[in-house]
């Protein structure tokens, strides 16, 4: 997928004045939240959970190699094929040449971010292959020629009517806001795919160390019948999706759905342990193991080496106030919200990607639904400071914040300041709510109005509290 996180402010300003995608934003992220609210409350055993995935994931980060080391082992024992791909050139190269050597022609194709994170399409069908995507939210964005804008729910910029025209367009379907009559079209066209399909491909959601397996968690199926009716299996998954052992999946398995769907449990989790053996009904005859590097790396040795415990579950894009205005397509690469926000730029370098730390309030909600514990707003704070330190910041910018961290040390400056602005507040708002305010407060006001001040301070009004109180 190209990049265009440089792109940002100007990809915001588009999302913000597309009434469809904010019809379809809104129908969608707030609903995402409630669901999960409601399924962590009817779990008791949430954060319990969320200690345990981290400490896990902390110590697969420390032993990486080894746990790498032994799932490499195991798989290959269930005759697997596992390959390393360094970088996404790499990895595009090998994919093809997969695909060349095992005579594949059609490959149908569930959701994959690692796939999107090295345009594995695109060189599949560089090799003549032609790639059909599987997962619903994927198969609609194919036939818009667009890229996902969001880890689990790609499609979700679209609205119904949409997705309807594009059945209409490119399937020959008749126009219908039915969600279960679009759902049957797209099952029906898929299936023959599926029957006809030389090569399945699919991510992984975690790589079980002491088995050798991958474990895929969906909602469709898709993801299981592309892995065991094609002659040839593919996975491309990163190297940070390896768990120590099958005793650890229940516990991702526990906040994996609650967190990006709030389901108990979603409706397919498949476990994919080698190719086909003697006696069993189904499985593919050949399967390859892609292991993407691709900048992890180089992560691990780092500060933010605990970005990699990332589940892909895309509670911290619905949670984010920025993501819900502006959608995923803004963040300009496969990764979208806070963890687009920071993984992006550790992926691709902070030149490329450096308006994204700053694409966040610090509002902290992230962190706080977040199932593995990674401190989102500490490494966004973090990677602003890089990109001063790497010169991309403007003199302007340093100037302001330096003034900004000036007065937030003197208390007294700041309440000095407080009342002034209050006071000026007052006059020149008149009482009353005013928008569409001039330069430098006109990003603030063009789509909020500038709230009348409060009468007193807020300190003033602490004292006369706490006064009260005693
Ligand atoms: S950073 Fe956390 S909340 Fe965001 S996608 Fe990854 S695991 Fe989910």
């Amino acid at each position: 997928m190209e990049l265009d996180a440089n792109a940002f402010a100007r990809n915001s300003r588009k999302a913000l004045s597309d009434k469809a995608l904010q019809e379809a934003l809104g129908r969608t992220t707030g609903r995402f939240m409630l669901h999960r609210a409601a399924a962590v409350a009817a779990f008791p055993g949430f954060e319990e959970a969320r200690e345990r995935a981290s400490a896990i994931k902390m110590d697969v980060l420390a032993h990486l190699d080894a746990y790498l080391g032994r799932f490499v082992e195991e798989a290959e024992k269930r005759g697997v094929v596992v390959h390393v791909a360094r970088n996404a050139a790499q990895a595009r190269e090998i994919a093809a040449r997969i695909a060349r050597d095992e005579g594949v022609t059609l490959a149908v194709k569930s959701k994959s971010m690692a796939a999107e994170e090295i345009s594995f399409n695109e060189a599949l069908e560089g090799a003549g292959v032609t790639v059909v995507e599987s997962d619903l939210g994927e198969f609609i964005i194919q036939l818009a020629g667009e890229a996902p804008s969001h880890i689990i729910a790609p499609a979700v910029h679209k609205t119904r009517e949409e997705v309807s025209l594009l059945f209409e367009r490119h399937l020959g379907e008749p126009r219908t806001d039915s969600i279960p009559e679009l759902v049957g079209m797209a099952r029906r066209h898929l299936r023959a795919k599926f029957l006809s399909a030389g090569m399945g491909v699919s991510g992984a959601n975690f790589l079980v160390a002491d088995t050798g397996s991958l474990v895929l968690v969906t909602n469709e199926g898709n993801g299981r019948m592309g892995a065991v009716l094609p002659r040839v299996h593919l996975a491309v998954v990163g190297i940070e999706k390896v768990i120590p052992r099958m005793a650890d999946l229940p516990t991702f398995l526990r906040l994996l759905p609650r967190s990006a769907s709030g389901q108990a449990i979603s409706s397919y989790v498949s476990i994919v342990t080698g190719t086909k053996r003697a006696g069993d009904p189904e499985g593919p005859e050949r399967m390859h193991i892609l292991l993407l590097d691709c900048g992890r790396s180089a992560i691990l040795e780092g500060k933010y080496r605990e970005i990699l415990k990332c589940i892909r579950c895309g509670a911290c894009l619905n949670a984010c106030p920025v993501y819900q205005s502006v959608g995923g397509h803004a963040y300009g690469w496969v990764y979208s919200g806070p963890i687009g926000a920071v993984l992006t730029p550790l992926l691709v370098g902070l030149p490329g990607a450096a308006p994204l730390p700053d694409a966040s309030t610090l509002c902290g909600a992230c962190a706080e639904v977040c199932p593995v514990k990674i401190p989102l707003p500490d490494f966004l704070l973090e990677l602003r400071s890089d990109a001063r330190d790497q010169g991309l910041k403007t003199p302007g910018e340093i100037a302001g914040m330096k003034g900004y961290a000036g007065v937030m040390k003197r208390a007294g400056l700041l309440e000095a300041i407080e009342r002034i602005a209050g006071v000026l507040g007052q006059f020149f708002t008149k009482g009353k709510a005013i928008g569409g305010m001039p330069y430098p407060f006109s990003g603030w006001t063009e789509r909020r109005d500038f709230p009348v001040p409060a009468a007193q301070p807020f300190r003033k009004q602490w004292k006369i509290r706490r006064g009260v109180t005693r």
